[in-house]
């Protein structure tokens, strides 16, 4: 029996709890001793002060499929095809499983929820396009020290012809519309036909990123990948249109900074990740507790997600953990930021 999200989406913000397999090096010092038990909706890891308990929509334990997560996924991208704004995001310390969530392995020998919902979107439009006439435009996003980067702008074009340009060819801004969408000013929104132009842009956007890590000399778990997906729907009968809209991110490694050694652009970095990161805590908080104020303003990241959190918008968090001893402080707050959903 798979999870009906529908059913129970009723509010609207659902966790998800991924842990990792335990890995070569890890089994030589001992394996999962941190986390203890692990069921379908629960975790319990091992504290200074005894064992403690997290629940959650949905733990997927560490040989649980891409498939198996997806299954559970799936419905969520069935409602951006019905209109509604839907984020799926990643959350959790470098090495803990995001990319591996989101994008998959290098190899694609096991995709993650990007390519799949990708194929998911054109499928749906296959079996529907006697009755509904499809749009398919996607900006693709970097946000790096509180700045934007257009992961679609073409790599042989401004960036590189500019020695100090840094990638930065253009400022991007977030922007909202009348209606309160919100779109990337200054970022390529790019039409897609099928699910391999789609998944073509990902890769030159994934190039992009790869570019501008390399001068800026950081790493890609340093920065948020933001992957935004609109679906526009006309109705052929009655000439009505809805519009979807998928945001799909990879966030960057929530792991506290090193407190010795750290140079001064690791500390900025650093800075900047767990403003935006404590940013988006706060909204999702904020959301659930049903608070009249809740604070979008205070990071870009949360500007960029604003249309997909809150309001009609369904949200996704998988928290995504190490199963090892070594790991335990991060996979405690891991834990604890996910609870304050609840
Ligand atoms: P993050 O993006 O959080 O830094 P990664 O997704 O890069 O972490 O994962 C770290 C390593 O663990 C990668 O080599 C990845 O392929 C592997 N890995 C992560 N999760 C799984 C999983 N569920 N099954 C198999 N390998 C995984
Ligand atoms: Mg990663």
């Amino acid at each position: 029996k798979y999870y009906n999200m529908v059913e129970d989406m009723k509010g609207k913000i659902r966790v998800f709890c991924r842990i990792r397999p335990v890995g070569r090096a890890e089994a030589a010092q001992g394996g999962a001793a941190a986390v203890k038990k692990i069921d379908e909706y629960s975790v319990a890891v091992e504290t200074p002060r005894g064992p403690r308990e997290f629940l959650f929509d949905k733990v997927f334990s560490g040989d649980a499929s891409q498939e198996e997560l997806f299954r559970d996924t799936n419905r969520l991208i069935q409602l951006a095809m019905d209109g509604y704004n839907v984020c799926i995001f990643a959350y959790g310390q470098t090495g803990s499983g995001k990319t591996f969530t989101m994008v998959g392995d290098k190899d694609q020998k096991n995709p993650g929820i990007i390519p799949r919902a990708f194929n998911a979107i054109f499928d749906m439009m296959q079996e529907n396009n006697t009755k509904f006439d499809f749009k398919v435009s996607s900006y693709m996003l970097e946000l790096y020290n509180d700045r934007l980067q257009d992961l679609l702008v073409s790599p042989a074009g401004e960036a590189s012809a500019r020695p100090h340009s840094h990638g930065q060819a253009r400022r991007v801004e977030i922007k909202r519309n009348r209606k309160g969408v919100v779109f990337a000013r200054g970022a390529e929104t790019k039409e897609a036909s099928s699910a391999q132009e789609l998944y073509a842009l990902f890769q030159q956007a994934c190039a992009n990123r790869h570019i501008s890590a390399t001068k800026m000399n950081v790493e890609s778990s340093r920065s948020h990948l933001i992957v935004s997906v609109t679906v526009e729907s006309r109705n052929l009968t009655n000439g009505s249109v809805s519009t979807g809209k998928l945001s799909l991110v990879d966030l960057a490694g929530s792991e506290r900074a090193a407190k010795t050694g750290a140079k001064d652009h690791q500390l900025k970095e650093a800075n900047s990740i767990n403003k935006s990161l404590s940013a988006l805590g706060d909204v999702i908080s904020a959301l659930s507790a049903e608070l009249p104020h809740v604070p979008y303003r205070n990071s870009k990241l949360t500007q960029v997600m604003q249309d997909s959190l809150g309001g009609n918008a369904k949200t996704l968090m998988i928290v995504n953990i190490s199963p090892s001893e070594y790991n335990l402080d991060e996979t405690l707050t891991s834990l604890i930021y996910a609870t304050r959903v609840k």
